[in-house]
């Protein structure tokens, strides 16, 4: 995905609010000073309805920026809203995985729903309230279920949120909760126990060295990973950058920036994010005859290698290229599966002048 196409990156849009034309590097600007934009904010916020902290959010594709949005949406959303945002109008073809990354933690959906599919699958919650009584009655299980290939097959935050959790029902304590001193000397005993303090005490002293390591790594790791069911003002701030995955095998990547933040009042839709402008669709052409290309056969790295008019669709087709997707106006445009036909219609602009024409009235 690392493969920045040069593709002119010069990209227009329309602003929502007026309807004009705005090279994308002029948009941010032009939101802040749009008449139309900000009579309608003048007005929302001469209501009696509660304000609330909007941000300002501007998304593009990560390696295809020439599809982008603003978006404004209320700081008390979630990521998780977002990332619903963004599958239905972008991305969603057959409900793969997303992550947001922001710094050095990552955002999923609740990964521990996902991460014990190899656990056994009686261990159910209910048999984990009684997990201590059990433990001392029946014979120690071993200290992991699982093996080491099923290990190696997990994402490292897994790893460290299994380990952390064996390390904790061993010592009886939360690792964030320990010392270091404490951590050293509770790992140390645990490691003597099992091998029935028979270890020597220059390993012993080793192994309480590397221990020093392990609860650092264990915590981070551990953090690294969390839900996305956290609301975005609480993540975020004003010019904080963060990427979105969708799909880990043939993923489509989004860079979004937080662009600006005010007191308003949020969109009346349920999830209340709105679109404020978005590109202009550009121009793919056929790469046998040149004219608009109307569809792409799925599985090239770049929608321009797959794209054809109809013409060349009847008569060029590589003998491999049996399935076609429609040309859309996203930077998932040609991949696996993803026609655009998401649960939110597609937006095109003429529904959404009415839409907001609607609103206006509505407003008055
Ligand atoms: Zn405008
Ligand atoms: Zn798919
Ligand atoms: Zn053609």
């Amino acid at each position: 995905m690392a493969k920045a196409t040069p593709t002119k990156i010069t990209s227009s849009g329309i602003c929502n609010f007026c309807q004009g034309e705005f090279d994308k590097s002029k948009m941010t600007q032009h939101l802040k000073f749009c008449k139309q934009r900000a009579a309608i904010i003048k007005s929302e916020n001469s209501t009696e309805t509660q304000k609330t902290r909007l941000f300002h959010i501007v998304v593009e594709g990560r390696y295809l920026p020439v599809y982008w949005m603003h978006l404004e949406m209320p700081a008390n959303s979630t990521l998780y809203e977002l990332d619903s945002f963004l599958r239905a109008i972008w991305l969603e073809c057959c409900d793969h995985l997303s992550e947001f990354r922001i710094g050095k933690v990552s955002y999923s959906m609740q990964p521990e729903d996902m991460m014990w599919a190899l656990e056994d699958p009686t261990a159910n919650t209910d048999a984990e309230d009684d997990e201590e009584d059990i433990d001392e009655d029946e014979e120690e299980p071993g200290i992991t279920e699982l093996s080491p290939a099923e290990i190696q097959s997990l994402p490292p935050f897994e790893v460290a949120l299994r380990l952390s959790e064996i390390l904790q029902q061993e010592f009886q304590a939360n690792l964030a909760d320990l010392s270091p001193t404490e951590f050293q000397t509770k790992f140390t005993d645990l490691i003597a126990t099992r091998f029935g303090g028979s270890l020597p005490p220059e390993t012993m002293a080793q192994l309480s060295k590397l221990s020093v390591f392990i609860q650092p790594l264990l915590i981070d790791l551990v953090n690294a990973e969390q839900d996305m069911d956290v609301e975005i003002g609480k993540e975020l701030k004003v010019g904080q950058k963060i990427f979105h995955v969708y799909d880990f095998g043939s993923s489509t990547e989004l860079a979004l920036k937080v662009a600006a933040e005010r007191e308003g009042v949020a969109s009346k839709d349920d999830d209340a994010i709105e679109i404020m402008a978005r590109n202009n669709p550009p121009e793919i052409r056929c790469r046998e005859c040149g004219k608009p290309a109307t569809k792409v056969a799925s599985g090239y790295y770049n929608v321009e290698d797959g794209a054809l008019c109809n013409a060349c669709a009847n008569t060029s087709l590589k003998e491999y290229e049996d399935m076609f997707l429609p040309i859309v106006n996203s930077p998932r445009v040609g991949v696996c599966g993803y026609t655009g036909d998401a649960d939110m219609e597609e937006p095109d602009w003429d529904d959404e002048e009415e839409y907001e024409d609607e609103e206006d009235e509505e407003g008055e």
